[in-house]
Formats: C-alpha cells, structure tokens, sequence
C-alpha cells in the first residue's frame, strides 16, 4: 500500500496511505537534482510541501499550491565504511537504502515497524523503532544539504549552523526542503527474532526486564483477548536460517473476522481468540538486521500514538485497554508497545528521557472519533507526548508545555521562512501563537 496521486478533470487529488488526508496541490514537482528542485520553486504556487511516502495519519503533507517528491533524486550519494558514515538522497525510501548501504558495509541501527517511508519523511516525524538503548532516526541524523525557503541550498551540521540543523532534525518539513542527510550507520547484522504469545500479565510484569536485557522488544496487545504477543531481537553472529512467508495481515483479517462473528459479545469473541492463541506458533529465526525489524502492513488503519514517561504508561495503557474492551467491540487491531532512547533533539518526542510508546489503530473504514475524546486524554493524563504524524489534537499552546525548546525552534523556523513559504493552515494552528 502507498499514497495515492489521480487526475481528475484537470485535478491532482493526492490521498495518503490510509485514505484519511485528501489535498488538492496545484502543482506537482518531482526534479530529478538540486538545481532543478531550486528552479522549480522559484515559480512554484504555495504553500510548499514535500511529500515522502505519504505514511503520516496527520494533515503535514497537504497542500493547495506545490506538492514535492524527492524519488528521482538518487540513493546514496557517498559512504565513509571507516566512520560507518553515508550522504544519502534525503527523499530514499528506506526499503531502497538498505540493500544499497548494506553493498557499502554498511546498515541501519534500527528501525520501525515498516520501511516504506522515506528517510527525510521519517526523520522529520521521528519515526522510531523499538529498544531501550537505540534512539528514533533523526538521533542518526549528522548534517543535511537544505533548500531554503529563499531559495539557497545550504549545509548544516552541528558545527555550522546548528540552530537550523538541530531544528531540521525533527522538523515537520517547516525549516526547508532537505536534499541530502548525512547518517551515522553501523555495520550490517544479523539478528535472532522470536515471536511468542502468553497472557497480558505475564507481559506487564516481565516487559521492563525485557526492554532492559534485549536489544528490541515490543509487543502488541489483542483487545478482547487477554493475550499478546512479544517481538524480540538479539544480535547475533549465527547464519541465516529461511523464514516463511510472513502472515501478519491474514493475522490481523483473523482478528476483524473474530469480531465479525462475535458482535458485541464479548465472552465469545475472548474464546474464539484463546483457541487461536492455543494454535499459536511463533516465529526463531536468524537473518538480516532490515529484513527482520521491518514488516509490511497492508491492512489499512488509522493510528493515533503517544510516547509517554516510563513511570506512567503501564497503567495507562491498562486504562486504554480497560476502555476499549468496554466501549469498542469494533476495535481488532492489536496495541503496539515500544520503548525509544532518549536524545536532545530539539522536536523529538523523546527529548530528555526515553519513552514507552503506545499506539491505538483503527481499521480505515471505521470512524475513529473515539481517538481524540477518550484515548488522548488518558494519554495526556500520564503526560504523553503525541507521535508527530500519527493522530492528534495539540496545538502550539499545548506544544509549547510539553516542550522545553518548541519556542525556539519556532523563532529559527519563523527566522528561515519568514513568508511562510511552507506553512499550511494545518502547520500554522501548531506553529503560530495566533493560529
Ligand atoms: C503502516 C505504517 C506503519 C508505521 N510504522 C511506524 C513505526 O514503526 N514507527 C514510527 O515512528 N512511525 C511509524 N509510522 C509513521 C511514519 O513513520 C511517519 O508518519 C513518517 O513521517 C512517514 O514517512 P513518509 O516518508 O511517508 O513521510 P510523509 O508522511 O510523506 O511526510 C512526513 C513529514 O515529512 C515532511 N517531509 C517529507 N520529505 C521531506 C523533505 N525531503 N524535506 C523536508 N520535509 C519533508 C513532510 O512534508 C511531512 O511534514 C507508520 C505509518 C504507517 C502508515
């Protein structure tokens, strides 16, 4: 599945993956360099957005003037295997990069769920993975080649220019338009994935033991099961053994037709998902670090995700459970849990402390209104802080309180595009005072 772009009668409608955000851009661009993304704007309607793989669930990408794709403009530019460093296209997707770095020597730290999105994209979100130690993907971010909003194309890293460069680390497009990222990479590995079942309890009580001794961890939740299943990885020097074909979204189908069949009643929905708990096998396989870390979705949801403080998000995704298996019985997909590094990125969710991640889907066809009145406030209640392209209802006073540098990366961006070439009305109600 991926963002869709269709002409009807003279009209580009571009919709993202899940369907949720619609926009009509005037114009849409895909240059094939610098030099002609540099022309192109000179005359492009605005606001200008640059689109990635269109994986946000939030309004970031839409626009009415200029829609930017990136894809033409390369893979990897130039790789250091001593500093395990690379220059890559900042518009790659990331299932294109990691066969191309792994030629070099070189590999990823980590990754999400998915590597469909592109790195510019997932940086500018800061798009995570799972791992107490291993930080989200802008924390890899060492320098970027930018377009401006007046038209330069600059570098800037930490040594040059490092209040844009710190802004641009998460930045929701509104800094520029990044060209290039220079990463900090590793070299390739192997990992050993298991994936086992047991009872919600037994989860609870040994995850923070998990997160702490495992190099990933995670698990997903089964509402109306009591069940959930954990994903862990552990680096490891052993061969590659096969792996079957992954059967993740006839899973999550098996779970819709659970809810299908059982209606509302959920004592029988529990038992038709204990039996298929009993029947299940798991996954202990070896291979290749991107291969495993990252899954492809196909069944299309809605997701809204906080990160919150390791000391309240336990009891607050009891609460998520407790409400959802009250009031919900539409609800099938499972709750994903993670646990991201801290960093000091300015916009990172993570900013200060590692978090735990919880994270809410609802399949696209259903409403998800339930979201914003009875999941975020919990959320907000153990102090949360909202993934930045997954669902969510803050605006720039709320950002403001949760913090500590949002104002300053509101005066470099107000300083780098003072027309507001890159603002959208949706950008502005989070990045404005008077929106
Ligand atoms: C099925 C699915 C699974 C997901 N799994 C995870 C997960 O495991 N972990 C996680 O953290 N998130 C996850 N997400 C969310 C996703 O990673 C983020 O929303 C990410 O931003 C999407 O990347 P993209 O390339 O699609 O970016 P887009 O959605 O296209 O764009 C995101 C933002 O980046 C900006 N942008 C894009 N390119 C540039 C550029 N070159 N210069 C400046 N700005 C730019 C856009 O304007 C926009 O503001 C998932 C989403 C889906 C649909």
């Amino acid at each position: 599945m991926a963002d869709t772009q269709e002409n009807i009668e003279n009209t580009t409608v571009w919709t993202n993956w899940s369907g949720n955000q619609v926009a009509q851009p005037a114009e849409v661009v895909e240059p094939a360099d610098a030099g002609q993304l540099q022309a192109l704007l000179k005359t492009a309607p605005d606001p200008v957005r640059v689109v990635g793989a269109g994986h946000s669930f939030t309004p970031i990408v839409c626009t009415d003037g200029t829609l930017v794709r990136l894809d033409r403009m390369g893979l990897v530019h130039s790789a250091d295997s001593e500093k395990k460093t690379a220059w890559v296209n900042a518009g790659a997707r990331l299932k294109d990069l990691s066969p191309a770095l792994e030629a070099d020597g070189l590999a990823f730290r980590n990754l999400g769920d998915i590597n469909a999105q592109s790195l510019a994209g997932a940086i500018s979100t800061a798009t995570h993975g799972t791992g107490e130690k291993l930080a989200c993907l802008s924390a890899e971010t060492l320098a970027f080649r930018l377009l401006t909003a007046g038209g330069d194309v600059i570098t800037v890293s930490r040594e040059e220019d490092r209040d844009v460069f710190e802004a641009c680390r998460v930045s929701l497009g509104a800094i520029g338009i990044l060209i290039e990222a220079e990463i900090q990479l590793v070299s390739p590995y192997n990992l050993h994935r298991r994936t086992w079942a047991e009872p919600l309890g037994v989860i609870l009580s040994a995850a923070r033991t998990r997160w702490q001794s495992l190099r990933n961890y995670e698990f997903f939740y089964v509402p109306f099961s009591g069940y959930g299943i954990s994903i862990a990885h552990e680096e490891t020097d052993a061969p590659v053994t096969p792996r079957p074909e992954s059967d993740d979204d006839d899973a999550v189908l098996g779970l819709k037709r659970a809810r299908d069949y059982a209606g509302g009643d959920a004592p029988s929905r529990r038992d038709y998902l204990t039996g298929a708990f009993a029947r299940f096998e798991g996954e202990d396989v070896i291979g290749n670090s991107w291969q495993l870390l990252a899954s492809e979705r196909n069944v299309p949801f809605n997701e809204m995700e906080y990160h919150l403080p390791e000391e309240t998000a336990l009891d607050a995704l009891q609460e998520v459970i407790t409400y959802i298996e009250r009031e919900r019985p539409e609800v099938f997909f499972p709750i994903e849990v993670r646990k991201t590094a801290g960093d000091e990125i300015w916009l990172s969710p993570f900013s200060g402390a590692g978090r735990i991640s919880v994270a809410v889907h609802a399949f696209a066809e259903d409403e998800y209104d339930f979201f914003f009145s009875h999941i975020e406030p919990i959320f907000r209640r153990a102090g949360g802080r909202p993934h930045w392209g997954k669902l969510h209802s803050l605006r720039y006073r709320d950002l403001c309180d949760l913090y500590p540098h949002f104002e300053r990366f509101c005066d470099v961006r107000r300083r780098m595009d003072p027309k507001g070439r890159f603002m959208t009305p949706y950008l502005r109600t989070l990045f404005e005072p008077e929106a």
